[in-house]
């Protein structure tokens, strides 16, 4: 919404200028200079009598604000120059029509020497008056209906859809520029072969859907594999985006829908893309915004009537893009509009190390840059996060000066992109970072020192999104079964930034509460859905069902339910004495790991393995490859 408040400053500051413009228009004649002082009639006779008027005199009939002054220069009374000439000002005065006007011409004229000058105003004032009439009437109506924003005040109704085939054909996308997404790649074949050769395609009796709909997050490809339909058929491709709608005064939003049709239409066969389609597709509730919901029906309603009123063969094809196809209002969904649906997923481990050699293609790495094992660890990335990652691997080395993009380099890239950009609050105070330098090398501390945990990749104490600091793990490869010593290595690592945290400064923060809540919730797993406590044998206790959506009473009496707190509680209680005998333990790795942090901010977790096992932090220890990185943990 801060979208809106900007814009609304924006409107009423165009308004402020248009007004202001307005009013200098009607007042201002044109040479009234700065400068010029309005002085008295008596300073003006004042001036005559002393002799210090400067000859001659102007006197003005100005038509466009009605009035007659005199203008001209006057020396200052005893005011000199350094070259001894007497200072000057500019001064004008106004004649009151019909009252001294006549008194002062025959004054001046046996006096001085007067020169007359008309002028006629480039705008009289009675058009200038309907003007801002108009201007005004225009204002209020753009006011109450314009959607937020005050943007395309000129330029309405122009089509804004680009038309992107005049690139020629060497920066033409094809379906070589899409990779990792080959599900949705076949699926849309069918519109190439029907664009490429519409009459034949019909001969054989061939269906073609008039709208496509891609759906899928963001940067998967969407708008990248309409434009690679487009070059591989060799048509026009016109893109808009629903949000460029957003803008608009009613009827301008439909207007430019139409235009957009009309212009698609001449070109055929061709392909209309429209990105983000939900923000004018969005369901017709009414419950939207004040004329807002008016203005997108409208654009909704325009392009379905475009959409109905040509035939599938006359070769326009929509495609529209979504990430939010629930959102969607059913009209758009129905037979001969978008009735067909493309998913285009996240990719998968092959997928991603396709884009990424596809996009690696122009960049040089060094010979130990492994585009695999970036791939295995970039699980939930989009194409558009690997190309981006890439980009900042070539960034980064051109500025470390390497020779090429390094493992290490890639590394980096990949937690930039993951974490956004590192963000440095203005509001974490020397305090805060104290505590989180504590805490998280209490974490870390465990992670190394426990048996059965994931390798250490990353401990930071800067703050990303709402952690304040972050230990990261990372498993050898993707695990989908946990045992039991697993769980339990676990619970005592969350239990170690709280511990660190009172050991060391002898009081607790609020930073904890996510450990805390992880650590009980790992051991009320084992109790109750693993069967893994000493103490009950091998049973469920879990409550809700699946299968029903009433709540029935939990399959178990009140004295189990007790029990199994018990249970729970103690299992958390052990796990926190156990971690907090090692911690004491190691206290002074705990000391020196904080400060280390404190100073670096970031540490890898191998350099952290080493501090901790008492090695020399020294870099010829390379190890081959120490983290076969595959998927995410992380213990804030
Ligand atoms: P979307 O429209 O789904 O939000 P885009 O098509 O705009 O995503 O993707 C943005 C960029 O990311 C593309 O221009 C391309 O460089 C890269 N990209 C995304 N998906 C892929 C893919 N499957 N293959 C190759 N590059 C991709
Ligand atoms: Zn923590």
């Amino acid at each position: 919404m801060a979208k809106k408040g900007e814009s609304t400053l924006r409107s009423w500051l165009v308004i402020a200028l248009i007004i202001g413009v307005l009013v200098s228009l009607y007042r201002a004649s044109p040479d009234s200079s700065s400068k010029t002082d309005d002085v008295t009639l008596l300073e003006f006779y004042e001036a005559i009598e002393t002799g210090r008027l400067v000859q001659p005199v102007t006197r003005v009939i100005d038509a466009s604000s009605g009035e007659t002054f005199f203008t001209g220069e006057m020396e200052l009374n005893g005011d000199l120059n350094k070259d001894g000439s007497p200072k000057k000002r500019k001064y004008r005065v106004t004649l009151v029509p019909g009252e001294n006007e006549q008194v002062m011409d025959d004054l001046l004229n046996s006096r001085i020497n007067v020169k007359l000058e008309e002028r006629k105003s480039f705008i009289s004032p009675a058009i200038l008056h309907i003007l801002i009439f108009v201007l005004m009437m225009g204002l209020l109506y753009w006011l109450m209906f314009r959607r937020a924003g005050g943007g395309n005040l000129f330029g309405f109704g122009k089509s804004k859809a680009k038309l992107l085939d005049e690139d020629g054909p060497s920066k033409k996308i094809t379906f070589s520029d899409v990779a990792g997404i080959d599900e949705a790649r076949e699926e849309v074949q069918e519109i190439v072969e029907f664009l490429k050769n519409p009459e034949v395609f019909k001969k054989l009796g061939g269906r073609i859907p008039k709208g496509i709909l891609l759906v899928g997050p963001p940067g998967t490809g969407k708008t990248l594999l309409a434009k690679a339909i487009a070059g591989e058929a060799k048509v026009p491709f016109f893109a808009m985006s629903g949000s460029d709608f957003e803008e608009m005064f009613v009827g301008v939003g439909a207007s430019r829908m139409r235009d957009v049709f009309s212009e698609a239409k001449k070109r055929a066969p061709c392909i209309v893309f429209i990105d983000e389609i939900d923000s004018i597709g969005q369901k017709r509730t009414g419950a939207g915004a004040m004329g807002g919901t008016h203005a997108y029906e409208q654009t909704l309603n325009t392009m379905l009537v475009e959409m109905d009123g040509f035939n599938a063969n006359e070769g326009v094809i929509v495609i529209a893009a979504t990430n939010r196809p629930d959102t969607l209002d059913s009209a758009l969904l129905r037979p001969g509009r978008f009735d067909r649906q493309v998913v285009v997923e996240l990719p998968t481990l092959k997928g991603r190390r396709e884009i990424l050699e596809l996009h690696g293609k122009k960049i040089t790495f060094t010979p130990d840059a492994d585009l695999d094992r970036v791939a295995r660890g970039t699980p939930g990335f989009s194409g558009a996060d690997l190309a981006n990652l890439l980009n900042e691997a070539a960034l980064m080395s051109v500025r470390k000066k390497l020779d090429g993009v390094d493992m290490e380099t890639l590394d980096e890239a990949r937690d930039k992109v993951l974490w956004g950009r590192e963000r440095k609050s203005a509001g974490y105070s020397p305090k805060e970072r104290e505590y989180t330098a504590w805490h998280e090398a209490g974490h870390a501390l465990l992670q190394v020192l426990l048996p059965n945990t994931d390798p250490l990749h990353k401990v930071t104490i800067i703050p990303r999104g709402r952690a304040l600091g972050v230990t990261m793990s990372l498993p050898e490869k993707d695990v989908l079964n946990r045992t039991r010593k697993y769980f339990l290595s676990q619970m005592r690592i969350c239990c170690g930034g709280r511990i660190a945290e009172e050991l060391i400064l002898g009081d607790v923060s609020t930073g904890a509460s996510q450990d805390i809540a992880q650590a009980t919730q790992i051991a009320r797993e084992m109790v109750c859905r693993y069967a893994m406590s000493e103490k009950f044998g091998f049973q469920s206790f879990i409550e809700e069902s699946a299968f029903s959506a009433t709540n029935h009473p939990p399959a178990f009496s009140d004295e189990t339910s007790r029990e199994i707190d018990a249970e729970v509680k103690s299992m958390v209680s052990e796990a926190y004495l156990d971690a907090k005998k090692i911690i004491e333990e190691n206290r002074e790795k705990l000391e020196e790991l904080a400060k280390a942090l404190l100073e670096k901010e970031t540490m890898d977790g191998r350099d952290v393995e080493r501090l901790i096992r008492g090695e020399v932090a020294a870099e010829n220890s390379k190890e081959k490859d120490s983290s076969e990185q595959t998927a995410e943990g992380e213990n804030a």
